[in-house]
């Protein structure tokens, strides 16, 4: 039977590009969105992967959006990935109260809100794999995204306790370590701090959103049944972790 994935923040950027690889590995997939319309309705219409609306900073909206989206996929979802992250960047001494919650509760508390539940599922049916987006600034701190930087060191976090629970049970939790990838939230950055960025990452180029997407499809498959708990850096050699 064709598995199932879902991919959350699946309508643009990487995880688009997750979307495509997956559907071309011949999972079925549903993407999830936030609210962006137009991407969303473009995504559907160029790639057929259906797409439903939800808020992943918000447990009950994503228990509803969970069902609607298994109802798209015609089947319980095999495989999750919590991909959907914004970035709410300043220095940490300007920093709001409301930057700080946004950026925990739809970076770090979607992972639960998420995986919570789909785990029973998985556990029943003795398979799943987890694949969670964290960052290199998670991973090495990042000045001007304290918020960001904490939440995505907490998605490793996560992925790493998780894993130990759930291994025996044929799920696999994995998590990816992006660096500079070109997709708008790259392109929010000010030319200026890019190019300096770019002069730092010794491949001399952004990451493509395909090349996460291709590490997506590998953690899913069967082939990657004996990788828990790991951090797969993937960054042009910019901090090796
Ligand atoms: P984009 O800003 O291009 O896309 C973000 C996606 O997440 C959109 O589909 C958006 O939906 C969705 N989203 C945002 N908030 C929510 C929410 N509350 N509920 C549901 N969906 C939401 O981001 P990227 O593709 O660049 O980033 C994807 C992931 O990769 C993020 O977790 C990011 O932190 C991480 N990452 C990115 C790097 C990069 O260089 N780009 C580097 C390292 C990590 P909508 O279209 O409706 O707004």
């Amino acid at each position: 039977m064709t598995r199932t994935a879902l991919v959350t923040g699946g309508t643009r950027g990487i995880g688009a590009a997750i979307c495509l690889e997956l559907k071309a590995a011949g999972y079925t997939v549903v993407a999830n969105y936030a609210g962006n319309e137009e991407a969303a309705k473009s995504f559907t219409a160029e790639t057929g992967i259906s797409a439903v609306k939800w808020d992943v900073g918000d447990y009950q909206s994503c228990v509803d959006g969970i069902a609607a989206a298994e109802a798209k996929a015609g089947a319980p979802f095999d495989i999750l990935v919590n991909n959907a992250g914004i970035t709410r960047d300043g220095m940490f001494h300007k920093m709001t109260p409301e930057h700080w919650n946004e950026v925990i509760r739809i970076d770090l508390t979607s992972m639960f809100n998420m995986t919570r539940p789909v785990i029973d599922g998985m556990r029943e049916r003795g398979f799943g794999r987890i694949i969670n987006i964290s960052s290199i600034n998670g991973q090495k701190g990042q000045m001007g995204q304290v918020n960001y930087s904490a939440a995505k060191a907490g998605v490793i976090g996560f992925t790493k306790a998780l894993a130990q629970e759930t291994a025996r049970k044929g799920i696999t939790v994995n998590c990816i370590a992006p660096g500079y990838i070109n997709t708008e939230m790259v392109a929010a950055v000010p030319a200026n701090v890019l190019q300096s960025i770019i002069a730092g990452i010794p491949v001399n180029r952004l990451g493509e959103a395909s090349e996460i997407g291709g590490l997506v499809t590998y953690l899913a498959s069967d082939a990657a049944g004996f990788m828990t708990g790991s951090v797969l850096t993937i960054n042009g050699g910019q901090y090796m972790a």
